[in-house]
């Protein structure tokens, strides 16, 4: 038996909303997160978020280094002593995104992770934070060939929604990657029990992105979408600060139809923006 055993709900621990502690209770939905990364035995992942370690464990049978980044500082020692220098689990103290995945194997993976090698990235991600970690990880320079998250149900149907629904969450996944809900996850199975359900999404990160500047598309993705429900050449001409003519334009040219909604456009439509307008 592990010191801090398969209950998360283990003595001395009070969660700590400040920082989206809602701990898993259920042993099989975290194996069922693990085999969702596709694990095999020489491989590394990093963990966001481990708390009472409940996913780590799971993680550590199948992963061969399992780099695992908490904030909380009681929790991260409690899991350092749990596992210890000799095992796969290496437990880092800070906010991962303090962190670059090239800080993180410099100065924990040893000679483990070598130059350019591939690594996964899983973890039951705080809500506040969910979208920045998800965002640090397919933007840095070194990206995981594959991402399993677990998020509140409506930030997981953002990630995966397609034209007609999409928002700025929904690019930022997809121009990086192919991502896909693999599981729901009632409230219940949570302690404290949050308000609403959570989903697993596995992103499969492409690689290259899909298109050939991400700055300029989001730039321009940003602008349209700062009034969602309004129509698209009205947030362009605002958000970019141009020309309303040189803008209404430039969507003739490109045969899009300028009143329509922002979560209409396809990335490629995105991108064609991109390239005329910035
Ligand atoms: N993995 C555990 C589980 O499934 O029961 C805990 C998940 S809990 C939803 C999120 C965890 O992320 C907490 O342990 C919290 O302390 C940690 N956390 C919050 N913000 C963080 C950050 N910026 N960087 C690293 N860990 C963070």
């Amino acid at each position: 038996m592990s010191a801090a055993g398969n209950d998360p709900r283990i003595p001395g621990v009070r969660a700590k909303k400040s920082l989206g502690q809602h701990f898993l209770t259920d042993a099989a939905i975290t194996e069922k997160i693990a085999d969702a990364a596709d694990p095999s035995p020489d491989e590394v992942i990093i963990e966001v978020g481990p708390g009472t370690g409940v996913l780590t464990r799971a993680l550590a049978r199948r992963f061969g280094l399992v780099i695992a980044v908490e904030i909380d500082s009681h929790l991260a020692s409690l899991l350092r002593t749990e596992f210890g220098e000799d095992s796969n689990v290496r437990t880092v103290t800070g906010d991962v995104r303090d962190f670059s995945p090239e800080d993180l194997f410099r100065e924990y993976g040893r000679d483990i992770v070598g130059d350019g090698r591939a690594y996964k990235l899983a973890g039951n991600l705080p809500y506040y934070v969910a979208s920045p970690i998800i965002r640090h990880f397919l933007e840095s320079d070194r990206k995981p060939v594959k991402m399993v998250v677990t998020v509140q149900r409506e930030v997981g149907e953002n990630m995966v929604a397609g034209p007609g629904k999409t928002g700025l969450l929904s690019l930022a996944v997809q121009v990086y990657g192919a991502p896909t809900i693999v599981m729901h996850i009632p409230a219940s199975k949570f302690r404290p029990k949050p308000k609403v359900d959570s989903v697993v999404v596995a992103i499969d990160v492409h690689a290259e992105p899909l298109v050939s500047d991400p700055e300029r598309f989001f730039k321009v993705a940003k602008a349209g979408f700062r009034a969602p429900r309004k129509q698209l050449h009205n947030s362009l001409v605002k958000g970019l600060g141009g020309e309303g003519e040189a803008v209404r334009e430039a969507l003739i040219r490109m045969g899009i139809d300028g009143r329509r909604r922002p979560s209409t456009l396809t990335i490629g439509e995105w991108d064609m923006l991109a390239k005329e307008l910035a």
